[in-house]
């Protein structure tokens, strides 16, 4: 038999993060101590009140196929949110829930982008935007960024890199892997080169919530009409209210879009889960008061291991502004950021993720979604391995 794979499967690089999480699982199932920064989720559990709603609609048997784009109740809710939140007038019809926010960027790329289409992508970017521009047959255009403008792109270097082929940027901010946070004028300047070249914005806003020293979160949709028309907003469950295992994602488009996405939804994956849209109704509309607790408790962590990182010789930091990402630049360190965690994982026991996996080989990614006294742990370990490596010169 010839198994032969289609080109574009084929194309893809399996998920590097989902990889090293799988070895230090497998260390730890060995009994290893071993330390990990490279969850992409909340270590805190889903708020009982959501739970509560899921269990309470299983119970009451709502357990049958839903409209493929989501529950009216779930639209309206996530419409009213837009509305509260971002002063955005959507219609219950532009709102597309989907099976994870991943899902999410996945139907609005698929929908847009075809051969012979560019998207841009700032690098560091999240690992899998170019490999669903490759499904698409489009081609990723990586825009490369450092940490000394805090990892964002300007408006000159996005201008430079529009092609009367470019269809879309991607917009994640704040930013996985970097935890950078665009400013309101910053947004409004990348979306106005958009709106004036015709180029869409995927605009992934999930971790609008996860803010810290005073950041301020405004997307891009919000500073006119003709900027939410360019404008997709992708959203979800899995960070603010801690439901990455729910899979539940959703996003706001301009109507035609909206209309391609439920047409692609309902001959893939259908509905998501019916009694967790229930649980994701509850979230929305339910207190959000367990937001307050988290943020606090990612606040002490960050600063901690911002300056624990600082502290260690060959090592820089920015401070990032949102999510619970830091990403330190390691590059004095001489190592390559793959051997750089591999070797890290193996003398130390702590899990990072490289930053090559994220377009961005001086770095790694340092989640900080696990308890201060793991931070410090581990933390120290990575000072104990810097260490030993030869800090080259500037
Ligand atoms: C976590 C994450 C998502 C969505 O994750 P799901 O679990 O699929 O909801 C989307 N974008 C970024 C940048 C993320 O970090």
């Amino acid at each position: 038999m010839n198994y032969r794979i289609s080109q574009r499967a084929a194309a893809l690089s399996p998920s590097l993060t989902l990889a090293i999480d799988a070895k230090a699982k497998a260390m730890k199932a060995e009994g290893q101590d071993v330390v990990g920064f490279g969850a992409g989720e909340p270590d805190f559990d889903t708020p009982q009140h959501i739970k509560d709603a899921c269990a309470k609609a299983l119970a009451a048997g709502f357990t049958k196929y839903t409209p493929s784009s989501g529950i009216p109740e779930l639209r309206q809710a996530i419409a009213d949110k837009f509305k509260k939140e971002n002063g955005l007038n959507y219609k219950p019809s532009q709102i597309i829930v989907s099976c994870g926010g991943k899902h999410s960027c996945y139907n609005v790329i698929i929908a847009t982008c075809q051969e012979g289409d560019e998207v841009i992508i700032p690098a560091p970017y999240w690992l899998s935007y170019p490999e669903m521009v490759k499904l698409a047959g489009a081609t990723p255009v990586i825009l490369e960024t450092t940490d000394q403008t805090e990892f964002k792109v300007t408006p000159e270097q996005l201008r430079a890199a529009i092609t009367p082929r470019t269809r879309l940027l991607v917009l994640n901010s704040p930013s996985n892997p970097t935890g950078s946070v665009y400013t309101p004028n910053e947004v409004k300047a990348i979306g106005d080169v958009c709106v004036e070249k015709g180029v869409l914005i995927m605009s992934d806003e999930i971790y609008e919530h996860l803010l810290y020293d005073g950041a301020v979160h405004r997307g891009v949709a919000t500073f006119s009409q003709a900027h939410c028309d360019h404008t997709i907003v992708v959203h979800g469950f899995a960070k603010a209210w801690s439901m990455t295992g729910w899979r539940l994602g959703f996003l706001a488009a301009p109507e035609p879009i909206a209309k391609a996405i439920d047409a692609i939804q309902s001959h893939s994956t259908s509905n998501p889960n019916s009694f967790a849209q229930k649980g994701a109704v509850a979230a929305l509309t339910g207190p959000q008061d367990h937001l307050q607790t988290w943020l606090a408790e990612y606040a002490k962590r960050r600063s901690f291991a911002h300056q624990k990182l600082n502290s260690i010789p060959g090592i820089s930091c920015v401070n990032s502004k949102g999510a619970f990402y830091l990403f330190p630049n390691i590059s004095k360190l001489g190592l390559q950021s793959t051997d750089f965690c591999a070797r890290l994982l193996e003398q130390e026991k702590v899990a990072a993720v490289p930053g090559i996996a994220f377009g961005a080989d001086d770095y790694i990614r340092i989640s900080y979604a696990t308890s201060l006294a793991n931070i410090e742990k581990g933390l120290d370990r990575l000072e104990r391995f810097a260490r030993t490596l030869k800090s080259q010169p500037a």
